[in-house]
């Protein structure tokens, strides 16, 4: 839907779409303004303009309109007051990490945190009504913004005002009042400064009217009214009307302190540390000067190069100017946001990495170093973010408890990042031509160059401004599910008994039976789901192979055979085999619990799978497993199987399991339903979950890791097995251990014995040589090699190959043959592991045609594998050992002829 109509259309109704209790009351006018022609609403009679093409935009700057100066952590502390005391509940923020919708990395506006998707429906659940939150949104599109404007932040908390119009809640009036009253009474700010402009809003199928409010030319906020659905040639009220307000709580500290830019008010202590760490002299005039023309600029043009260059322009800043203030203030106001940032996103669990929204982490993260090194500033990152978190204490409290976590994953990404450096450096080298936006996208896809990297390296000197959102565009997640293509409408809900007495004998109704499918009206047959594999058994005496879920209809499968429709059938479900997958259910959740107490607080379930024999569960860590973490997280995992804990399962109303136990209980992704099922064991795991478990952990027996794997950046895949098959593999693995040390120790055996002989032919060596070139013709039984000499003038052929003679010991002996007897070639033949190789020398005068290389080809081809090398020095092998003795003929039959 075009916005554009939308206004429009509202435009010609102000009465009913726009106009409120509070501008009657106040004498508010609505007027046009004389440049762009928007209409807005003010009681200032000599205001002619909107405030984006007013004379006074962003004379706040240097100048602010209130008589009280409130920093970030100070305004949300005024706005919080000034709603509680107006009947609003205060929320505490919810994860940055949007874990309760699977279109979004992350949390970017406050309505988010309300809405929950159920299939193409979004509804809202409110924990109150009317409530406010702050909450830090995160925002990857303007990156190049950051830093810059004075007013872009890749996070920023957005103060979330909502509202459900009934008994508890209000509409237009009330919130516009509340908004109204918010800046002039709890800001101060004049009546006379407040404009209200009118706008739309759209999204997922639904809109309404908006009012914007700004002061001085600054947006504060913007109070939406979801009011309709559909597009406007057709469209019905929502049952379900909602009031959107989100505003700025960085604007407002901006407002209120009037310095050049947000960030030098937003950010407590930090900022100041930092400037006077690097000595840059603040020339406040001028700062106001720069920024002010910034901010103004910044509407005028789309290039953010042009609204610099224009800036620097008209404020009248030098070059030495520029070098010497701005751009190591924006460079330090970059810094300080991507920190802010990355300290709420680490501490809600994303990681740094190249898939999903670990990308943008691990940019922000680069963008900091490489800015750090462009500016030559020596700031130690850990201070910068005990600084940080120490501030935002007083309105997230929440951020102590992962202080030390964000400290490691920055720490492990920065060591990477440098670690990445000097390859970078090889790729940028090659560059010739000035890289291209596609280029640069590239660049970073496949080899990791961030274009602040190439910047510092001075290859480009602007990042193009479409690169972070094409970039965002590329990562936006796009999950689309397979169209259901059986027709199975009309059919009842299948009653799910395994979520009940979960019997595994029972009769049920045939429903529906088409090819080898089957719909019963009951079924104890656990479908595939939550990565838990179907349950087996027989229904009516066939195999049941399969079993899939179809909405909220239960398809199985069946092998050898069809049954009737309107039958009864007997069914049984093979128990062992829903034992077994049982048990390893519930031990992922023991090792999810256990990896995160022994890894950190990132780690997440990232994925699982549960079968009979064997279960995978897939988590969110940085780097691979230490065998000392294995050893741990098994330690762990198995103590809560020695404490026979309870595995209890309750039902519980969506919001209120949230607002109990948090975000965590979406380890295994979002639920699309109202009822969450509660899966716990005592207080040590809480999870959302839809599988079967066993009731006490004592069940488990023992949880054996067989195997674990980084699969990709950021996730480890833990393989393992529990129950008998883990008392089975135990015993298997102790076996195959006591074989292995045999092995081992014969392995050794053969290598000292090797060691001894090496010792032993460095001095019998020249003997040996000496006894083979005088021509002692024939087998030396002892050192089994056998010569081959023609006669003089012709080639001779000398070869070894007993298998207790190494590599040191052919090329050494070849080495000395040939030099003694340049008519000499030596072929030795020796088992090498599992592969057999061949060392070939050729003495001086042997000829071109009895070259090394072409001898160790052929060898090898007779061994199974390939060779080559030059006239004098060759090898090659393969893996056929019953071939040996023909590598020793072919070779011989090269040199002597048949
Ligand atoms: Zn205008
Ligand atoms: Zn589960």
């Amino acid at each position: 839907m075009d916005k554009k109509e939308i206004l429009s259309k509202f435009s010609t109704d102000p009465e009913r779409y726009y106009n409120v209790k509070l501008f009657e009351n106040q004498g508010f006018e609505r007027k046009s303004c004389a440049t762009c022609k928007r209409f807005y609403w003010t009681i200032d009679e000599n205001r002619i303009n909107c405030p984006d093409h007013s004379d006074d935009t962003y004379s706040f700057i240097g100048n602010p309109p209130t008589k009280k100066r409130f920093d970030y952590t100070q305004a949300w502390r005024e706005v919080e007051s000034f709603f509680k005391k107006n009947g609003h509940t205060s929320v505490s923020r919810y994860p940055v990490v949007c874990r309760w919708r699977d279109d979004l990395y992350f949390t970017i506006a406050s309505i988010v945190d309300f809405q929950r998707v159920m299939g193409s429906k979004v509804v809202f659940e409110f924990p109150a009504n009317p409530l406010i939150v702050p909450q830090t949104s995160l925002r990857f599109k303007d990156l190049e913004n950051v830093g810059v404007t004075g007013r872009h932040f890749s996070s920023f908390c957005m103060i979330g005002q909502h509202s459900i119009p009934n008994s508890q809640g209000y509409w237009k009036d009330e919130c516009i009042d509340l908004d109204y009253r918010l800046v002039t009474e709890q800001f101060g700010v004049d009546k006379k400064e407040v404009v209200f402009v009118e706008d739309v809003w759209e999204g997922g199928g639904s809109f309404g009217s908006s009012l914007e409010f700004f002061v001085k030319g600054l947006e504060l906020g913007n109070a939406v009214f979801t009011e309709f659905q559909g597009d406007l040639s057709n469209y019905r009220t929502l049952d379900q009307q909602i009031i959107d307000m989100g505003a700025g709580l960085e604007r407002f500290a901006w407002i209120t302190m009037g310095t050049p830019t947000a960030y030098d008010c937003c950010f407590g202590p930090i900022t100041s540390n930092l400037i006077e760490q690097t000595g840059i002299d603040t020339n406040s005039e001028l700062l106001v000067r720069y920024f002010t023309e910034i901010a103004k600029n910044f509407e005028r043009f789309s290039d953010l190069s042009e609204v610099r260059k224009n800036a620097i322009k008209s404020a009248g800043i030098s070059d030495e100017q520029i070098n010497k203030i701005i751009t190591p203030l924006e460079g330090i106001y970059l810094i300080i946001d991507h920190i802010r940032t990355l300290i709420f996103a680490i501490s809600d669990g994303a990681l740094p990495s190249n898939v999903g929204g670990g990308y943008n982490l691990r940019i922000m993260l680069r963008r900091i170093i490489s800015t750090m090194d462009r500016l030559s500033l020596k700031f130690d990152i850990n201070d910068m973010i005990d600084m940080q978190i120490d501030y935002l204490n007083d309105t997230y409290p929440e951020l102590e408890e992962t202080r030390e976590d964000v400290k490691t994953i920055i720490a492990i990404e920065t060591d990477r990042y440098e670690n990445s450096k000097s390859r970078m450096q090889k790729i940028v080298s090659k560059l010739n031509q000035k890289p291209t936006v596609d280029d640069l996208i590239r660049l970073y896809e496949s080899d990791g160059v961030t274009p602040d990297y190439l910047k510092e390296m001075k290859v480009i000197s602007d990042i193009p401004s479409t690169f972070y959102s094409k970039l965002s565009e590329l990562h936006q997640s796009k999950k689309q599910k397979a169209q259901d293509q059986l027709s199975l409408e009309g059919l009842p809900e299948t009653e799910l008994l395994y979520y009940a007495d979960d019997p595994k004998e029972f009769d049920a109704k045939v429903l529906k039976s088409f090819n080898q499918y089957v719909v019963l009206d009951r079924t104890s047959f656990y479908a595939r789901g939550g990565g838990q594999e179907p349950d087996h058994g027989t229904i009516g005496g066939f195999d049941v192979v399969d079993v899939n879920k179809h909405g909220n209809i239960v398809l199985h499968e069946l092998k050898g055979g069809a049954i009737k429709e309107g039958d009864t059938v007997s069914c049984i479900v093979d128990s062992q085999r829903r034992d077994d997958i049982t048990k390893n259910h519930t031990s992922t959740h023991i090792l999810n619990s256990s990896s995160r107490s022994v890894l950190g607080s990132w780690v997440w379930q990232h994925s699982a799978f549960k079968e009979e024999d064997h279960a995978r569960l897939d988590i969110t860590h940085h780097s691979a497993l230490t065998d000392d973490e294995i050893v741990k997280i098994e330690n762990l995992a198995n103590s809560v199987v020695d404490k026979n804990m309870s595995v209890t399962i309750e039902n519980f109303d969506r919001g209120t399991a949230e607002q109990k136990y948090g975000f965590k209980i979406y380890q295994g992704g979002i639920v699309p339903v109202k009822s969450v099922r509660i899966v716990s064991i005592e207080d040590f795991d809480t999870e959302a979950c839809g599988g079967t478990h066993v009731k006490k952990t004592g069940e488990i027996k023992l949880v054996k890791i067989t195997r674990t794997k980084r699969i990709q950046d950021g996730v480890v895949r833990i393989e393992f097995v529990s129950g008998d098959t883990a008392l089975n593999y135990t015993k298997q693995h102790d076996v195959d251990l006591a074989r292995e040390s045999a092995e081992l120790k014969d392995k050794a055996k053969l290598k000292e014995k090797r060691q001894e002989q090496k010792q032993e032919l460095r001095e019998r060596l020249p003997i040996l040589v000496e006894n083979i070139t005088e021509c002692k013709i024939g087998t030396n039984n002892v050192d089994k090699i056998v010569v081959d000499i023609t006669e003089p003038g012709k080639p001779n052929f000398c070869s070894a190959m007993n298998d207790q003679y190494d590599e040191f010991f052919h090329i050494s002996l070849g080495e000395r043959l040939i030099e003694k007897d340049p008519l000499m070639v030596y072929c030795g033949v020796f088992e090498d592991g599992d592969r057999i190789r061949a060392i070939i020398y050729s003495g001086e005068q042997v000829g071109k045609d009895k070259k090394a290389g072409d001898i160790a080809k052929a060898v090898s081809e007779v061994l199974g594998g390939a060779g080559g090398g030059t006239q004098r020095f060759a090898q090659g092998g393969g893996k056929d050992k019953s071939k040996k003795n023909d590598a020793i003929e072919k070779a011989k039959t090269m040199v002597l002829g048949v």
